[in-house]
């Protein structure tokens, strides 16, 4: 069941569900892609219209951050609760690990990508990493036809928002992958470059403050974030 929260209209998951819909895209024999749209997303999609389409077009559209979950609560359409796509992620590897599928791992800094791609094989020893590539590319269109050539079943897109998921509904469906995951900064975390907040700040839905003492210079980024609630709020009261 889909639940709109500022011109998104998010899967209302928990995480096991979004697990077993992936699960069921990644063994369908055609293209689909997912969304992990935080609260930076929906400032940015309201002002960029094929944004906002790109969004909204995906097979799966999950609440990544605890911004979303909250906005939702306020605007009075709860949703059943966050979905990292961290965690998303991991749980499409163990799926494409118990067919032996093929992983291709797009974005971060040179370097970043293999390094990720060394680990998740040593955890998932079944997955065939068939290629990686940095996020650096000047041509678009050039990086489709390294990523094609590799002929990947999953395929993750770290480029960050909304490069990453533009670049998806552009070209994923030409890549020949099944399932295609928008992942920000994702590459850097699994392959231990940045730190994930430990579990006991995730559980308070903390893992924001844990990125900002980690990351000030985010600071910017984030004031912005607060907005979503009072809009939130504001929808809220425009439907009483
Ligand atoms: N990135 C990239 N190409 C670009 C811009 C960014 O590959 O043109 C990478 C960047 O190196 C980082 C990720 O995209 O690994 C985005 O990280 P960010 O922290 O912005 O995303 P978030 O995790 O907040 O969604």
């Amino acid at each position: 069941m889909k639940k709109e929260i500022l011109g998104i209209q998010f899967d209302d998951l928990t995480r096991q569900e979004a697990a077993q819909a992936g699960a069921e895209l990644l063994a369908e024999d055609k293209f689909h892609y997912v969304v992990t749209p935080n609260p930076e997303f929906i400032l940015a999609a309201e002002k960029d219209r094929e944004f906002c389409q790109v969004l909204n077009g995906a097979d799966l559209v999950l609440a990544d951050g605890i911004g979303v979950v909250y906005s939702a609560r306020i605007k009075g359409t709860p949703l059943k609760g966050r979905v990292p796509g961290i965690e998303f992620a991991a749980d499409m590897l163990v799926c494409l690990n118990e067919t032996g599928g093929r992983l291709y791992l797009l974005g971060a800094k040179p370097g970043v990508a293999e390094e990720a791609g060394r680990r998740i094989v040593e955890q998932y020893p079944n997955i065939v990493l068939c290629g990686t590539q940095d996020g650096y590319f000047k041509d678009e269109e050039a990086a489709l036809l390294k990523v094609a050539a590799a002929r990947p079943d999953l395929l993750f897109v770290c480029l960050g928002a909304p490069k990453q998921e533009k670049w998806m509904a552009r070209w994923g469906k030409h890549t020949g992958a099944r399932l295609a995951i928008g992942l920000g900064g994702a590459l850097d975390v699994f392959a231990g470059k940045v730190e994930r907040a430990p579990e006991s700040w995730q559980k308070l839905g903390l893992e924001w403050a844990y990125r900002l003492k980690k990351e000030p210079q985010r600071a910017g980024r984030m004031a912005k974030l607060p907005l979503v609630l009072v809009k939130a709020a504001g929808e809220r009261f425009k439907k009483n």
